[in-house]
């Protein structure tokens, strides 16, 4: 077995099993679009099956209607960044949870399943490190003018400024540290400042601060009706000479506008990101070797991630079923 993250559980034998009647033919679809590793399908169709579950796979579907056929007697779905609609959930009678095999769950209509009563849950820090490492990565390939020839710079001694100390937020903070930068962070929902001293990190106390001072500003934090074009012509333009934006969260949070004034205005600003933005095209056209898009977002795509992730998501469901467990919903 590959190694994983722990997901730790007890199977309380005394407690009255939380859904011991309806475990008997219970389906688990499985819904990914784009498919979890094959390593990842094994270890999530094994957990399953010990549980006495059945499974069901449906992978790489290219219309609606597939998902909303297999959906159809499905009791739980595990999905990593499929649409989980009003329209889908009206079609899945008998479906009780919804497990998001990541971090960001806007890809859930959250409201719609507690109106109509699904657990909704994620599965935090599972794929963080290799969004981290890929945050970091991208800093470099930046630094390097994308690996074409030419003078770079090194991002040794450079202030890495990190917005929202989350999951992905604290280990980019760690690496950062590790690899001699400057490292300062914000995040309001945080106001224990041993998380960040811990880690050799400086907290600071407002977003303005936290962009003016960023040599490589690293985005974490994640897509809600609050942070939605958040980030626009007013911080962008605050930042240092030389600054790079660094963006492994959400394209929704930036108001894409807003960045290319900015860009347009600050010949030295620097933007990469792995959700490409929706000015993608006007961006590269625009900006040339100061602008960079992942072709597809890969934050998350390792092998260990996906395994991590996939894995965590079939233990929840069990621990769900059988414990009742419901430490990961995110729609309470
Ligand atoms: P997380 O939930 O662990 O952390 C999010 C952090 O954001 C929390 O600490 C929270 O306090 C903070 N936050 C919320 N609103 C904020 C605000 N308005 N201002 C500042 N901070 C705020 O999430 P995570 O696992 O660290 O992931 C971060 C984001 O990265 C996710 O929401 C997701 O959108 C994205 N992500 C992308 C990929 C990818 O493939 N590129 C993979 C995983 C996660």
């Amino acid at each position: 077995m590959p190694t994983i993250v722990p997901y730790t559980y007890e199977k309380k034998e005394e407690k009255p099993l939380f859904f011991t009647s309806l475990v008997k033919g219970m389906k688990i679809l499985v819904a990914t679009e784009k498919p979890f590793a094959k390593k990842a399908v094994g270890g999530i169709r094994e957990i399953l099956t010990e549980a006495g579950y059945e499974v069901a796979l449906l992978e790489k579907y290219t219309d609606r209607p597939q998902l909303l056929d297999a959906v159809s007697d499905a009791d739980a779905v595990i999905i990593r960044s499929d649409k989980i609609t009003a329209e889908v959930m009206a079609a899945a009678p008998n479906l009780k949870i919804v497990v998001r095999a990541g971090a960001g769950y806007d890809n859930v209509d959250i409201a719609e399943a507690k109106r109509r009563g699904i657990v909704v849950m994620n599965t935090p820090g599972q794929n963080s490190n290799a969004v981290a490492e890929l945050a970091l990565c991208m800093m470099i390939y930046m630094s390097r003018n994308q690996f074409t020839p030419g003078t770079g710079s090194e991002i040794q001694g450079k202030t890495l400024a990190i917005h929202a100390y989350g999951n992905v937020g604290r280990l980019v903070g760690r690496k950062g540290h590790a690899m001699g930068m400057k490292v300062i962070a914000y995040d309001p929902f945080i106001s224990d400042a041993q998380v960040f001293a811990a880690d050799g990190v400086e907290k600071v106390d407002s977003v303005e601060e936290l962009y003016s001072r960023a040599d490589f500003l690293s985005l974490h934090i994640p897509a809600t009706p609050q942070t939605v074009k958040s980030i626009g012509y007013d911080l962008l333009k605050s930042m240092p000479k030389g600054a790079t934006l660094v963006n492994t969260a959400r394209k929704e949070v930036i108001d894409e506008e807003g960045l290319v004034r900015a860009l347009t205005e600050r010949e030295d600003l620097k933007y990469i990101t792995d959700i490409a933005p929706d000015a993608a095209a006007e961006l590269s056209e625009k900006f040339g070797k100061r602008f960079f898009a992942t072709p597809k977002k890969m934050g998350a795509e390792t092998a260990e991630a996906n395994i991590n992730a996939g894995l965590a998501a079939a233990r929840q469901i069990v621990d769900y079923f059988v414990n009742g467990n419901t430490k990961f919903q995110v729609n309470k």
